[in-house]
């Protein structure tokens, strides 16, 4: 495979910088053989000032062309082949299999907004026609849709090295809502970034996109990254990871002379609690699904389950047995970097330096360079109140049981937990009822609430939320997964008096797209 280990701006290729790196294997600790140039600041700028002239050509295209384009690139994806899984496993030490799923997830969801485009009404038009003749004053003509925000700077996921890196979510909504994307590679997967980056590149070449709609470089998140952040042209960012990476993306964008928003999704413990009665019932069906959604891909889902409440009831002894017996027989693997293994393996020491934590289990030690055991602990309710680093994420294949005594202390623990991505309830229907208050609590702390499944597993669909309350994301108004993801990207303009040549087709009265309109407060097509 010929990978180039340059930066991608534009429609050019740039090596500028002489600072080189070189992703190691996490499954065999090698180094890989491509040597990636960091970018320059130099390069940085070229790339803005493409993606600002893009976007005034890019700004304009239709939902149609823009379809066209994230089609292409679907499938500039898919003409990649083997290379892109080859790569892709020796960067991260996923499998072939999951990979695979990944790039189908990627283009899928790429498919996905240029169908979001094709239908159009996602600009959520809205008209309300002038009365002039209204008492005491004339009602003047206002016409309000989403237009694109300017640039945006993508930070791509380590755990996603597809579907939330080059062309994942973010890049898929940004360029969806008419923006120009610069994405900052993650420097876990440069080679897998270089392949994707490549494969935009030629899709908007071949569909006539403008030069600058898309760039890729490579470098330190301190260095080029955070001079991303600051580069005036850039509107907004995405990011997904670490809580200090989203956090210090945060500060630096809103100390900007004209800050921009940070749409930085930092992960969460993703607590999941188990009532009584279901725990009687199912409890060894739900102690496997359990372990199963803990340890998926090495633990390393934002979405893991870290936390596991249940009643210290009848069915608890059994519950706590099945639990220990699931836990044993699961495997760890590798993970996806050494930085992510260490953090993973200090997390755990603080737990078993932590009087108030016990073991419950452990699985099966994971083979390979950056291998890892996945553990389960075990502590009450009252320490977790106590003890507000118990309920923090530790990204892996681990998570905490916690003993709650009764319906009250489940309740405290909700009321006093931080925001996360999801929260699960386990409950038969009857039970469910009776614990309204717990997931009226929950749905305060969450962006997805669910009942009887697990969290893993998150479906890219128009439905779909995945963000939440601080410190799970740092806007919860939106999300990062499904076509609802557009408006992070997007402002909303009113165009007051406007002659109808001048409007944009979305809000002309012919409605000449046939898009879903509210008119005088009325939803119609016509
Ligand atoms: P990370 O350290 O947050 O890095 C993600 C990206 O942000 C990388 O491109 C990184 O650049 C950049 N970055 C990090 N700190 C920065 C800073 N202060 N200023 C500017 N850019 C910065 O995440 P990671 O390397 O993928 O994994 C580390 C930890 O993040 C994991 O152990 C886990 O706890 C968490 N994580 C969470 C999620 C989630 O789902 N929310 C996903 C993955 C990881 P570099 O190239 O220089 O590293």
């Amino acid at each position: 495979m010929n990978l180039e280990g340059k930066q991608l701006i534009g429609f050019t290729v740039s090596s500028e910088g002489e600072s080189v790196f070189q992703a190691p294997n996490p499954s065999t600790g090698e180094t890989l053989p491509t040597q990636f140039h960091k970018a320059t600041k130099a390069e940085l700028e070229s790339a803005a000032q493409k993606a600002q002239a893009a976007f005034k050509v890019y700004r304009k295209k239709s939902g149609i062309e823009k379809a066209i384009f994230l089609e292409k690139i679907a499938e500039e994806i898919e003409a990649i082949g083997d290379d892109l899984v080859q790569i892709a496993t020796a960067e991260t030490g996923l499998p072939a299999g999951r990979i695979q799923g990944e790039r189908g997830r990627t283009t899928g969801q790429l498919r996905l907004f240029a169908q979001l485009l094709r239908e159009g009404s996602w600009v959520n038009a809205r008209i309300e026609t002038a009365i002039p003749d209204r008492q005491p004053l004339p009602k003047v003509d206002l016409r309000l849709m989403q237009r694109p925000l300017g640039p945006v700077g993508v930070f791509g996921a380590s755990n996603f090295p597809l579907a939330f890196s080059v062309a994942g979510g973010d890049t898929a909504s940004a360029l969806a809502a008419g923006c120009p994307v610069i994405v900052k590679a993650h420097s876990a997967h440069p080679g897998t970034s270089e392949l994707v980056g490549r494969a935009i590149q030629q899709a908007a070449l071949k569909v006539g996109m403008p030069d600058g709609v898309f760039s890729l470089l490579h470098g330190s998140g301190t260095e080029i990254g955070a001079a991303l952040v600051q580069h005036p042209v850039i509107k907004a960012i995405g990011f997904t990871g670490s809580y200090q990476g989203g956090m210090a993306l945060v500060k630096l964008a809103a100390n900007r002379p004209e800050p921009i928003p940070v749409y930085a999704e930092m992960g969460s413990t993703n607590p999941v609690f188990i009532l009584p009665q279901i725990m009687k019932e199912k409890g060894a069906a739900i102690a496997q699904q359990f372990a199963a959604s803990v340890t998926l891909g090495v633990g390393q889902f934002c979405t893991n389950p870290g936390m596991i409440i249940a009643n210290k009831s009848e069915g608890y002894q059994p519950f706590l047995t099945d639990l220990e017996t699931q836990f044993q027989s699961v495997s760890g693997g590798v993970m996806l970097t050494g930085g992510i293994r260490k953090a993973y393996q200090e997390g755990i020491a603080k737990h078993l330096e932590n009087e108030s934590v016990d073991i419950v289990a452990k699985g099966i030690e994971g083979t390979g360079f950056t291998a890892v055991q996945p553990i389960l602990f075990k502590t009450d309710a009252r320490a977790i109140g106590e003890d507000h680093t118990l309920s923090e994420e530790i990204f892996g294949p681990t998570s905490v049981l916690v003993e709650a005594e009764s319906k009250e202390e489940m309740l405290r623990i909700a009321e006093t937990m931080e925001g996360h991505l999801t929260a699960t309830v386990h409950g038969t229907p009857e039970e469910l009822v009776e614990y309204a208050d717990l997931i009226d609590l929950l749905e305060q702390k969450v962006g997805r609430l669910l009942i009887n499944g697990f969290p893993t597993g998150v479906e890219v669909c128009h439905a779909m939320m995945h963000g939440g309350p601080f410190p799970a994301s740092s806007d919860s108004r939106s999300t990062s997964v499904g076509t609802a993801a557009i408006y992070r990207f997007t402002r909303p303009v009113s165009y007051q008096n406007f002659p109808q040549a001048l409007l944009p087709e979305e809000l002309q009265d012919s409605n000449p797209l046939n898009i879903w309109r509210l008119v005088n407060g009325e939803f119609q097509k016509i």
